[in-house]
């Protein structure tokens, strides 16, 4: 079965697909272009099986004979997939679905902070160079998935831009990237593009449904994760909904969680997202309340806790903008916060700028 998350890129694919299907060729280079965590391993891994797949047929496709020395071996049948869908139960489709084709190689920058994309070095690209001159081990291409290469450094964006210019004609590279606007333009304008539409929240939802996650988990995570879905894993995990609970005593105990708070946003980035994500979120269901009386809280598990908090807070002043004028200053502070993240600083003193200006707005 098709994932909604392919179901939804689909459309973009096929274009390109038929496009190459009709002219009988496909590109040597490929750039796919991404919002952030919203697909491009299945987008990836769809392509390649197409360009794999067992089950095709022949086509006026040029492939190598010139520039590769591997010899010996029968020339390659110039072939791509006969219909638009890889037939997904060849050796090919099979063994490129599980990560284990050994003519797709996989590319991607290392970071020890799973938030962050660290960057692709030279060193990275080693085994595009280790296969120089050798002809797919099975395969009818050997393909190259370079993920996240806007974070290619100068020197390996330059050692890329060589074998670019001068591809084995049998070698297929997809890049994928966030940002093209950070790659070298010569190695953009050496590959085809791609562009992916964003990820809807019902596609997160239903994404989110296959994963097996409760209807309450999936709601709030398809809304808050904006389209991208890898952050929409991680918001579904335990660690997260039990700092959920600390951010309902936040709004009614400030104090008595504070620490709580800090100690986990001070953890790593990704922590300190989920935590001003998070608390944007239900912020932002407060004042949708304060502005409009029949606004329906979204932050539906947290409800109790902001009706708490805003029965207490109308008791005190009735005025709802007194509220709302308070609120938009501790937001000013935190979206400061949030600009200053991704800088390496003391991530204590951040956490502590970020929440100690909501303990007027609370107490
Ligand atoms: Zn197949």
């Amino acid at each position: 079965m098709i994932s909604p998350v392919l179901t939804h890129h689909l459309p973009t694919m096929n274009t390109h697909l038929a496009g190459w299907m009709d002219a009988g060729q496909l590109p040597g280079a490929m750039l796919l272009s991404f919002p952030k965590g919203s697909g491009e391993t299945e987008a990836t891994q769809y392509l390649t099986s197409f360009m794999l797949c067992e089950h095709a047929t022949k086509l006026n496709i040029e492939t190598d004979q010139d520039s590769l020395f591997g010899g010996g071996s029968e020339p390659l049948v110039p072939i791509v997939s006969p219909a638009l869908t890889p037939c997904a139960k060849c050796y090919q489709c099979t063994t490129i679905a599980s990560g284990q084709n050994v003519d797709m190689t996989v590319i991607r920058a290392e970071s020890e902070d799973a938030s962050r994309s660290g960057t692709l070095k030279i060193e990275d690209l080693e085994p595009i160079r280790a296969s120089m001159g050798f002809r797919p081990h099975q395969a009818r291409f050997r393909v190259f998935v370079i993920l996240g290469a806007e974070t290619l450094t100068p020197t390996a964006a330059n050692s890329l831009l060589k074998i670019l210019e001068e591809p084995p004609s049998s070698w297929k590279f997809i890049l994928t990237t966030s940002d093209a606007s950070l790659i070298l333009p010569t190695i953009v304008s050496r590959c085809q593009r791609m562009r992916f539409k964003p990820l809807t929240s019902s596609i997160i939802n239903s994404a989110l449904h296959a994963q097996d996650i409760s209807l309450e988990r999936r709601q709030l995570t398809s809304k808050l994760s904006q389209g991208n879905l890898d952050r929409a894993l991680f918001l579904t995990g335990e660690e997260i909904w039990k700092k959920r609970a600390l951010l309902g005593q936040f709004l009614s105990k400030p104090e008595s969680v504070l620490n709580d708070l800090i100690e986990w946003a001070a953890k790593d980035h990704t922590s300190f997202s989920a935590l001003i994500d998070q608390w944007e979120f239900l912020i932002w269901d407060l004042s949708m309340k304060l502005s409009l009386v029949h606004h329906e809280f979204e932050n539906s598990d947290l409800k109790s806790s902001l009706e708490l908090w805003l029965n207490k807070s109308l008791k005190q002043n009735p005025n709802r903008n007194y509220w709302l004028s308070k609120i938009q200053i501790a937001l000013d502070s935190t979206a400061q916060v949030r600009q200053r993240m991704q800088a390496p600083l003391n991530k204590k003193l951040l956490a502590q700028e970020m929440l100690i200006p909501w303990l007027s707005v609370l107490n």
